[in-house]
């Protein structure tokens, strides 16, 4: 939990004048987050030492103001010159919280928010605690990562945002939970590949409330689904160690729902597409994923008229749609992208045939998913208010197994007491193309 009044920040700032301002710098930055700089080490939360690393005796006095500030405050992180030599530094000293370089100070910045995040304080910020958001109070996005380690042939995001990188474990955490304190009951967790969350960083843990969490898809999953909002996983991919979240959900600790970007289905397109996690049994780790959670929806994004696609791929894949029992899809026709690979392969799609396609892809995907919301009708679910329809008096809800904007609503008879944010239980009346009637149960 954020402290209630100021943390406060000790530091000890060793060697030449550029160390100096790598000193002031860091100071600037935590004094500007709200945190007290404090003259003495009992006074603080948390002591940096910013370590000389030059000549043998600079690297024995940086060792000792270390340990000084050890035994004096006990929670210490190192930066500097000598912060290259970690391994000398956690030898002597194997308690220090963190390690970083010289002229790392962002990096000394996220290891005080892991130790104690900055408070907020309501009169003083410009903005609320919970950062400035532009979905409704309700919901928020949750970013885990950034840019994507696969080499897909249309894309050119790794190009664009580079390779994964994910956020620290413990900084996505405090947003989670701030998101959360400020009133958000659904978390969406997005990324470019959020099932590979952490392979970067080697899955490094991080002190959440005490506990070492892993920074890994499952504990972070896991975690999420403890801060009591909705959580919903967004563009996770079909790799096996999937599998233990579909445990989470089957214990209603995260949403029984996953959108996976398949884009296709065909083995040889996908093979073509360069698509990860494309092996043949992803339709038998789906029945699995079934038989563990059985309420489990699947929601997806599919590419039609794809170089090299033949009548004889786009039929596999609308027989594949049915079979995977995709609930929602959103459905794209191929488009050359400046700079993409795939623009260059062989046996290009006629617009035409691609408008064809899409036609036949949409129908058949409509048939699929009215299949699946027919047998839904009379359940009663958990659903929660987007908001209320000006001319009808309507609300207009989602179940768990809707994401905002991309899916379906439920609309249900509303007598004006129900509001934006509620979560209430419905009785599932009726289909409409894409939609549920419903009343209040
Ligand atoms: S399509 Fe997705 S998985 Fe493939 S390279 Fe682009 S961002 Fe990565």
């Amino acid at each position: 939990m954020p402290a209630s009044s100021p943390p406060t920040i000790g530091i000890v700032s060793l060697g030449c004048p550029k160390a100096l301002v790598d000193s002031e710098r860091i100071l600037t930055q935590l004094r500007a987050e709200g945190y007290l700089i404090s003259p003495d080490y009992a006074g603080a939360d948390t002591v940096i030492v910013n370590t000389c690393g030059f000549l043998d005796s600079a690297k024995e006095e940086s060792l000792a103001a270390i340990g000084e500030a050890i035994s004096e405050n006990g929670k210490v992180i190192v930066t500097g010159c000598m912060g290259g030599e970690e391994d000398v530094i956690r030898a002597a000293h194997p308690s220090v919280l963190a390690v970083t370089g010289p002229h790392q100070a962002q990096q000394v910045v996220s290891a005080v928010h892991e130790v104690i995040p900055p408070a907020h304080d309501p009169k003083m910020d410009l903005v609320p605690d919970c950062g400035l958001k532009l979905t409704p109070a309700h919901y928020a996005y949750l970013k885990i990562s950034e840019g994507c380690n696969n080499s897909c042939n249309f894309c050119i995001i790794p190009d664009i945002r580079g390779k994964l990188v994910s956020r620290p474990v413990v900084s996505v955490l405090y947003e989670a939970e701030r998101l959360v304190n400020a009133g958000v009951k659904e978390l969406l967790v997005i990324s470019q590949d959020t099932s590979a969350y952490g392979v970067d960083i080697g899955f490094q843990p991080g002190k959440w409330h005490g506990n070492e969490i892993k920074a890994r898809f499952f504990e972070l999953a896991k975690q999420l689904g403890s801060l009591g909002s909705w959580v919903r996983l967004h563009y996770v991919y079909p790799y096996p160690h999937v599998d233990e979240v579909i445990e989470l959900m089957e214990d209603n600790i995260v949403l029984p729902y996953l959108d996976i970007p398949f884009q296709h289905a065909s083995p040889k397109i996908l093979k073509n597409m360069r698509r990860p996690a494309n092996d043949d049994k992803v339709l038998r780790r789906i029945e699995n994923w079934r038989n563990i959670c059985p309420d489990l929806a699947l929601r997806s994004t599919f590419i039609v008229g794809y170089p090299g696609e033949t009548e004889e791929d786009f039929q596999y894949l609308l027989d594949w749609i049915s079979e995977a029992k995709i609930l929602r899809a959103g459905c794209f026709r191929y488009e050359a992208v400046s700079g993409a690979k795939s623009n260059q392969l062989p046996d290009q799609i006629p617009e035409e045939v691609k408008q064809e396609r899409w036609h036949r892809f949409m129908q058949a995907q409509l048939e699929v998913s009215n299949e699946l919301m027919s047998a839904m009708t009379g359940k009663q679910v958990t659903v929660l208010v987007d908001g209320i329809d000006e001319e009808t008096g309507e609300a207009i809800a989602r179940g768990t197994f809707d994401a905002p904007e991309i899916d379906g609503n439920i609309f249900i008879s509303n007598d004006g007491h129900l509001q934006q944010g509620d979560m209430v239980k419905v009785s599932l009346d009726e289909v409409d193309e894409y939609d549920f009637l419903a009343h209040l149960v």
